[in-house]
């Protein structure tokens, strides 16, 4: 039998291309080039193109499957060749693997929730949420050896998210009201809480749940957005 080819998946299969894809997706996200790409492939919920594409043709296979009672083998080449005997969602799996090497709990619900709940329409925090989640902008010690902010404390983002002093009003507000929302942000320091926002969160569909999950990332794009402002104000000035 004639094994079936699809030239898209063998070009993405090229390290290379790979390459130049994500270097092309910070561009369009306005990312600097030193971007960690498996940071914002995380941020992005897209781990490996070629696993985005066979999760893909899994899904429609599936579909026509259902739709047509009668099985379409045509691709059954190609998906083995790529991903194996692996079963389940490999989507989630791969994007469970990148999320272990950064000691993030990754959800099974995380990419529905990227739609559903934090990238849902379009507001300038969700560029700055986006650019948070892969720790651009403002954290780089290599750039500036003391955080702006307060001018006494290493750059890093564990001192300006959680135990800068010019934050701390806003963070113990923050954190205040994330506590209420969700129980499972007690006892946590901002950094993680918001990690569990963004990856560890489960979707809820209940009413109460879904404003609740709402307004907490509402809170947490404010915050981001409101330290970058600070740090651009502070940067501005010494220019
Ligand atoms: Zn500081």
């Amino acid at each position: 039998m004639e094994e079936h080819q699809i030239p898209v998946l063998r070009i993405l299969g090229s390290s290379p291309s790979r390459v130049v894809f994500f270097r092309f997706i910070k561009k369009l996200l306005k990312l600097p080039k030193r971007t960690n790409s498996e940071r914002m492939k995380l941020a992005l919920g897209i781990p490996d193109l070629c696993t985005y594409l066979i999760s893909r043709l899994i899904k429609l296979k599936i579909k026509y499957e259902n739709v047509f009672h009668e099985e379409l083998n045509i691709y059954n080449n190609v998906i083995e060749k790529t991903i194996g005997n692996i079963k389940g969602d490999i989507l989630y799996n791969s994007l469970k693997n990148i999320g272990n090497n950064f000691e993030y709990n990754i959800h099974e619900d995380f990419r529905r929730r990227l739609n559903k709940r934090i990238y849902t329409w379009y507001i300038d925090g969700d560029f700055l949420l986006l650019r948070f989640m892969c720790h651009r902008g403002a954290f780089r010690e290599d750039i500036n050896k003391k955080c702006l902010l307060c001018e006494k404390e290493d750059n890093g983002i564990e001192h300006v998210i959680n135990n800068c002093n010019k934050l701390k009003k806003e963070r113990n507000d923050l954190i205040t009201e994330l506590n209420k929302l969700d129980a499972n942000t007690k006892n946590k320091t901002l950094l993680k809480v918001i990690e569990y926002y963004y990856y560890s969160k489960k979707l809820s569909n209940s009413k109460d749940g879904k404003k609740k999950d709402n307004k907490g990332i509402k809170l947490i794009k404010t915050f981001i957005k409101n330290m970058y402002y600070l740090y651009g104000k502070i940067k501005g000035k010494k220019r």
